[in-house]
């Protein structure tokens, strides 16, 4: 999601006259699109700074902007270090200051940026054969470790129309792959028609004309209906590829982390989808070493990975996130021991892709 932001903001640069440069030290601008999801990527953006202020001595006329999923604690400790704190959907001040900075008119296509409507902003796509495309910002879970409903904030759903308008426009320029991006995709309604849920508005991509496959990432399991199920059977364009969170193979820390599934539940809905959709990968988010999960329950994970044979994983060692109901829990799984469990689930996939080609 960061990626397809940064593809809007470069439109929105490029617009009021800056050009990209791959060398910074010719920067005139710098802007930083910061993710807090990981300690590790908020740690990543402290370490620009140094380079920054050296960069800074070279040229006087460098700027510098911090934007994307900012907690408020690093946003205080933020604002002395960078020029600019602005939030991507606020682009309306965008406009005033680097106005003021690069003494450039009025433009009239900023008028229509406000809360959420800065996705309507033309992204400047990064390739021409993948593109990101937005369906919603923001969630309303409140997963005990996430820090997504604080920074993004509450769950805001673009106008189908537009959608299907930009994925059109995408199509057209010869794109293959199209992502829908969502926090929870799969708890997407239309804001101007409440009939049209994430399996109507899929049945509609699939329905544009093209040589196209369609993607998405990512759902919440607990969302995932029977509906949406047998739409994706009937879907052409689906690209069968699933990315399905699972956080956890056991029950009381799924419960901590406030999924609302339980493990059972999870592997029933796997058990649908490849029986529906043969063939079809399916890769998953996990966590491992959150507050309290000993051995016994990681084992649960371990029981789950061997079960499941997913096709990948993206295994994230648990790390306290401020403003989170998590963060008041004791981090209590030293990290040699988090580590020693991403390894173990690491080493599975790994052989179960060794088996399967
Ligand atoms: S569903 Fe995803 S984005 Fe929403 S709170 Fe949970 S982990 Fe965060």
């Amino acid at each position: 999601m960061n990626k397809s932001d940064s593809e809007r903001i470069a439109t929105i640069l490029e617009k009021i006259g800056y050009q990209p440069t791959s060398r910074k030290n010719e920067a005139d601008l710098i802007v930083v699109n910061m993710c807090s999801v990981r300690q590790s990527a908020v740690d990543r953006v402290y370490g620009k700074i140094q380079d920054f202020t050296k960069l800074k001595a070279q040229n006087s006329k460098l700027k510098t902007i911090l934007t994307g999923c900012i907690l408020k604690e690093d946003r205080k400790k933020f604002e002395k270090n960078f020029d600019f704190i602005l939030e991507i959907k606020n682009l309306k001040k965008w406009d005033k200051i680097l106005k003021k900075e690069s003494n450039v008119k009025p433009l009239p296509w900023l008028n229509y940026y406000d809360g959420c409507d800065y996705l309507e902003v033309e992204p400047k796509y990064q390739n021409n054969f993948r593109a990101f495309v937005p369906i919603s910002n923001g969630c309303n879970n409140f997963c005990t470790y996430c820090v997504v409903p604080f920074t993004r904030g509450r769950l805001v759903c673009r106008d189908h129309k537009e959608i299907l308008k930009e994925i059109k426009n995408i199509i057209q320029k010869g794109f293959k792959e199209i992502w829908l991006l969502g926090q929870n995709v799969n708890d997407y309604q239309s804001p101007v028609n409440s009939s049209i849920n994430f399996a109507r508005l899929l049945k509609m991509v699939d329905g544009i004309p093209g040589d196209f496959k369609f993607f998405f990432t990512s759902p919440h399991p607990k969302n995932f209906s029977n509906e949406l199920i047998d739409t994706l059977v009937q879907c052409e364009k689906f690209g069968k590829y699933l990315n399905l969170p699972v956080q956890s193979g056991d029950n009381k820390i799924l419960k901590k982390m406030n999924r609302n599934y339980f493990v059972k539940d999870y592997k029933n809905l796997v058990k649908k989808i490849r029986k529906k959709m043969p063939g079809i990968k399916i890769s998953t988010d996990v966590i491992v070493g959150f507050p309290d999960e000993t051995k016994k329950q990681f084992q649960n994970t371990v029981k789950l990975f061997k079960e499941i044979k997913f096709d990948w994983a993206y295994i994230a060692k648990y790390s306290p996130r401020p403003e989170t109901a998590a963060f008041k829990l004791k981090d209590d799984v030293p990290l040699v021991e988090k580590k020693r469990r991403e390894k173990i689930l690491r080493k599975i996939i790994e052989n179960i892709k060794k088996h399967n080609k």
